[in-house]
């Protein structure tokens, strides 16, 4: 019995993978495979409901919310977020223009220009090499414009010795001004709950980034790729949350976003994005169309969205009226066991991050002698452990503590720690 690690794609509960197999094949006696079907069919849109249905149960989704599914992984919403939510800042300076010059097309469009060369800002928190590659992206979409618009509010590499692994205190960050002088805030903050390589995860939602009355709305943005679904969330607190299905979700293929209705309404015509200089989003990336079109504006993989509802199914089962709060004290138990061992045997593991941040999906640490760490993997794969080694780009060991990854092979993890630091002691 394989026990597995991995950060991503991560393991399925077995029982959805049985059925899973079964459903790939003959999917309810239908003679067809679930990958054979149209995602026009009412079998999908039945699917594709049901999912959407488990979602909001398990997370409390507030009814001016919707849910989408998308292609493009975590990755692609680099770019949507940038696309649909500039465009939705231009829209609002578009709107108050129109107040104050009527029909004066040439007013409008120049004061939305002068408002976006001065105004437009994109907040980003920096804590790790996620969020890091999304405040990339944001930049370099942006570099036609000739100016960068990314305000990098916090880079917690600064404040701790050119590395991830930390998240300093909140009035340390260089938020854009929530209620600027023009009334324009920035586009939005964007901020990684989880980052799956370094491991560090926010303890909980920035108080900075509450709303306080008076001020403009704050547009928060999060990716919850790699922690979905292992705590509670307060969604209403949010714009936009995504994230990859392929960690605690489902298999790699289909990415999910929760976003407030009220940034899917009107959009500023393309020609007049044009006019100021942005790019008008791409179909495929459009929120606003994947909306409308109930996420089937183009081919949507439905064998992926049904693994994704039975994830959810079984969770329901699982935690029953507790929700997502049932499954948030077991990956907090899960985690608990195994930072326990690490942080007893301090001779031998180092915790790589501060213990305020440390992950519970991602267990980032070393072994304290570097010539034992290829010792500690080998000897773990020999026991089946696997998917224990670093990410590439920083090394080290990382034990990755998914939903799906039970609390039977969290103790294995744990007996093989407690053995090998006994026997490093020798
Ligand atoms: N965001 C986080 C937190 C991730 O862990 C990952 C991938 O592991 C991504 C984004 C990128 O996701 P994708 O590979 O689906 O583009």
């Amino acid at each position: 019995e394989v026990a597995y690690f991995g950060a991503g794609p991560a393991g399925i509960p077995t029982p959805v993978l049985e059925r899973g197999a079964a459903a790939f094949v003959n999917f309810e006696d239908s003679g067809l495979g679930l990958a054979e079907i149209s995602h026009r069919s009412s079998t999908a849109t039945k699917i594709l409901d049901e999912t959407k249905k488990g979602l909001i149960s398990l997370l409390d989704i507030p009814d001016n919310y919707d849910i989408l599914f998308l292609h493009g992984g975590g990755s692609g919403e680099f770019s949507a977020v940038v696309f649909n939510m500039v465009a939705v800042w231009v829209e609002k300076r578009r709107r108050k223009a129109q107040e104050q010059f009527g029909d004066d097309d040439e007013a409008i469009l120049l004061r939305v220009r002068e408002e976006l060369k001065y105004y437009l800002r994109l907040d980003y928190l920096i804590t790790g090499s996620w969020s890091l590659k999304a405040s990339q992206e944001a930049a370099q979409l942006l570099d036609p414009l000739g100016q960068n618009f990314v305000n990098v509010a916090l880079d917690a590499r600064e404040t701790n010795e050119g590395r991830f692994g930390s998240i300093p205190p909140e009035d340390t960050w260089k938020l854009t001004p929530a209620n600027a002088n023009s009334g324009c805030g920035s586009a939005f903050v964007y901020y990684c709950d989880n980052e799956t390589v370094d491991g560090v995860e926010f303890p909980s939602f920035p108080q900075c980034l509450e709303a306080q009355a008076g001020e403009n709305d704050r547009l928060v943005i999060c990716d919850m790729s790699s922690n979905f679904l292992s705590r509670r969330v307060d969604v209403k607190k949010y714009a936009v949350i995504f994230g990859g299905a392929q960690k605690n979700i489902g298999i790699t293929d289909i990415t999910l976003a929760i976003v407030r209705k009220d940034l899917l309404g009107d959009m500023p015509p393309p020609s007049f994005l044009h006019k100021v200089g942005v790019w008008s989003p791409p179909t495929i990336l459009n929120w606003q169309i994947v909306s409308k079109n109930n996420s089937l504006y183009n081919t949507l993989p439905i064998f992926s969205v049904w693994i994704a509802g039975e994830v959810l199914r079984a969770l329901i089962v699982l935690h029953g009226d507790s929700k997502v709060a049932g499954q948030e004290a077991v990956s907090n138990a899960k985690a608990e066991t195994v930072y326990r061992v690490l942080d007893t045997n301090p001779d031998v593991y180092q915790p790589v991050n501060h213990r305020d941040v440390r992950s519970r999906m991602n267990i980032c640490f070393r072994v304290k002698d570097p010539k034992t760490e290829k010792q500690f993997l080998a000897e773990a794969e020999e026991r089946l452990l696997q998917g224990l080694k670093g990410h590439r780009s920083v090394g080290g060991i990382r034990a990755s503590n998914y939903n799906s990854v039970s609390m039977d092979n969290i103790s294995k993890l744990a007996e093989y720690l407690t053995e090998f630091a006994q026997r490093k002691r020798r």
